[in-house]
């Protein structure tokens, strides 16, 4: 029996971020970064280039094989690196927010496009299982 070199292995765990579970399109061009790696475990941003969601996944990658656990996100790559780096949220930052908005400091509105987004896929495969 022989066993695997490193570029099996990395092809193997480079395989398993090129599969988008919403638009379940499988494609070479999705966009990987790596945002930290320990051992043989990285985590991973990588959005698709068809329907534009993104996910964090950690990839581990040994002797035995691949594997890889993901998650949808809404956080671009640099949201990530930022949110990263930063300290906890402290009671005192969620009471400082509560306060500034009830003075009405931040007119936003919230969009969802993401939401948007995942939803037209959603209805999109089920009338493709419908035949229509
Ligand atoms: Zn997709």
């Amino acid at each position: 029996m022989s066993t695997p070199n490193k570029t099996d292995k990395t092809t193997q765990g480079l395989r398993l971020v090129s599969y988008c579970p919403v638009c379940e399109i499988r494609s070479k061009s999705m966009n990987a970064r790596t945002l930290a790696a320990q051992g043989e475990t990285k985590l991973m941003h990588i959005q698709c280039h068809k329907c534009q969601n993104a996910f964090l996944a950690l990839v581990l990658v040994n002797q035995v094989g691949a594997s890889s656990v993901g998650l949808l996100t809404d956080l671009a790559y640099d949201d990530v690196v930022r949110f990263r780096s930063h300290a906890d949220v402290s009671v005192n930052d969620v009471i400082g927010i509560h306060e500034q908005l009830e003075q009405g400091l931040f007119p936003v509105t919230f969009e969802k496009p993401r939401k948007t987004a995942v939803k037209k896929v959603l209805v999109k495969k089920a009338r493709k299982k419908l035949g229509k």
